[in-house]
């Protein structure tokens, strides 16, 4: 792989170098033999690392594309959705969702905080919602939601509503359980925990929400994400059969081929365990160093990423470029309200379930020395 500066940011992360070369497959049709079954097993893989056996999507575009799924393909216009919001992204996704005629509640935390159970519960029982959505990692904010316990309250207080997560920021390093905590969907993308180049959209749909979709009285007011148009697609891949709707993103797809292999080889329970273990450490680090996580506590921090606050007297556009030269790139803030107050730091994928590699090692260590550059005299 050439040398480049290691990208440690909450995603685009790195990749393994089988992943890099399998971007690097020679030109192949989409419906060509040797192509049909890479598509064909990732959908098999991914029901296996999101403990699903409903419907998996692979659709060429980012992780927004599966808000536009889920709100376009599941909501009709007028019903109401319950938006757990622990920063940017529940603003965005609830956006989304008004775009398809949504009556959207959001119900917010303070910075840092994650959705209360109690909360949740008692905004269910006040008014009948289509949907909920939790954002389980809030990239904005690395801070994790709860959502096995708020999908316990919704089978509790709401059955029917549907239990939409964003698990963009968390699949592939956060446990997830579709079918055993009752999850009805799940957004992610390919270039965070999973391992591969930005430009997929990767969905995991519960057999319960496609029967929804399938008894919807409105029409789908959207042309391309239309499942009615991607379900015989996903099921002609799977069956190993040629099909075409729009063409899939042939590359990227043996790219998240290669990576979900591994990550499966390797085994979904030890992944948890291993991004557990990176991020205990990084955030033990980082409270040596003296400074403050974003998340108010441990218990409801990200496990892929850390949000940190700078100390007094650093600034982003002091420690940013400190630490490129060091050759780590990290983040700035993006949380509106304290945007310049804070950065971000990602532990994900082979920066953490491959730790010979010594990426964290080579982040914390870069860290403490931009920070002295700094002038930061904390606890170092
Ligand atoms: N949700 C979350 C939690 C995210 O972190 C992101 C991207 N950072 C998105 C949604 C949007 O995904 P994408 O940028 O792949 O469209």
């Amino acid at each position: 792989m050439a040398a480049h500066k290691l990208c440690m940011i909450p995603g685009p992360i790195e990749f393994h170098e089988d992943v890099l070369q399998a971007m690097a497959t020679p030109a192949t049709s989409h419906v060509a033999p040797n192509f049909i079954p890479a598509l064909g097993e990732s959908i098999e893989l991914l029901r296996q690392i999101l403990f699903t056996s409903g419907q998996p999507f692979i659709i060429a575009g980012s992780g927004t594309l599966g808000w536009d799924m889920t709100a376009c393909n599941l909501i009709e216009a007028g019903e109401d959705v319950l938006v757990c919001n622990s920063g940017y992204f529940g603003d965005r996704f609830g956006e989304c969702m008004e775009t398809y005629g949504a009556k959207v509640t959001h119900l917010r935390v303070p910075i840092g905080e994650s959705p209360q159970l109690a909360a949740v519960a008692a905004a269910l029982k006040s008014k009948k919602y289509k949907a909920i959505t939790i954002t389980h990692v809030d990239t904005s904010t690395g801070v994790l939601s709860d959502i096995k316990g708020i999908a316990d309250i919704v089978r509790k207080e709401s059955p029917e509503t549907l239990v939409v997560v964003d698990g963009v920021c968390s699949v592939g390093s956060e446990e997830i359980r579709m079918d055993a905590w009752g999850i009805d969907v799940v957004v992610t993308a390919s270039q965070k925990a999973l391992g591969a180049p930005p430009g997929l959209c990767v969905m995991g749909v519960s057999t319960r929400a496609i029967e929804v979709f399938k008894t919807r009285k409105t029409p789908v007011a959207n042309y391309y994400a239309n499942w009615n148009r991607w379900l015989p697609i996903m099921n002609a891949y799977e069956a190993r059969k040629p099909s075409y709707f729009a063409t899939p993103a042939v590359q990227n797809v043996y790219a998240l081929h290669v990576s979900l292999k591994q990550i499966v080889a390797q085994g979904v329970e030890k992944r948890f365990a291993l991004h557990k273990e990176a991020s205990l450490k990084a955030k033990k680090f980082i409270h040596d160093l003296g400074l403050k996580l974003v998340p108010t506590s441990l218990e409801h921090a990200a496990n892929g990423m850390s949000a940190v606050y700078y100390p007094e007297g650093v600034a982003a556009t002091d420690l940013l470029p400190k630490l490129a030269a060091h050759g780590i790139v990290a983040a700035g803030g993006l949380h509106v309200e304290i945007a310049p107050k804070y950065f971000r730091i990602g532990h994900m994928g082979i920066s953490v379930t491959e730790p010979e590699r010594g990426h964290l090692d080579a982040t914390l260590n870069a860290l403490k020395i931009s920070l002295a550059e700094c002038g930061y005299k904390g606890a170092l």
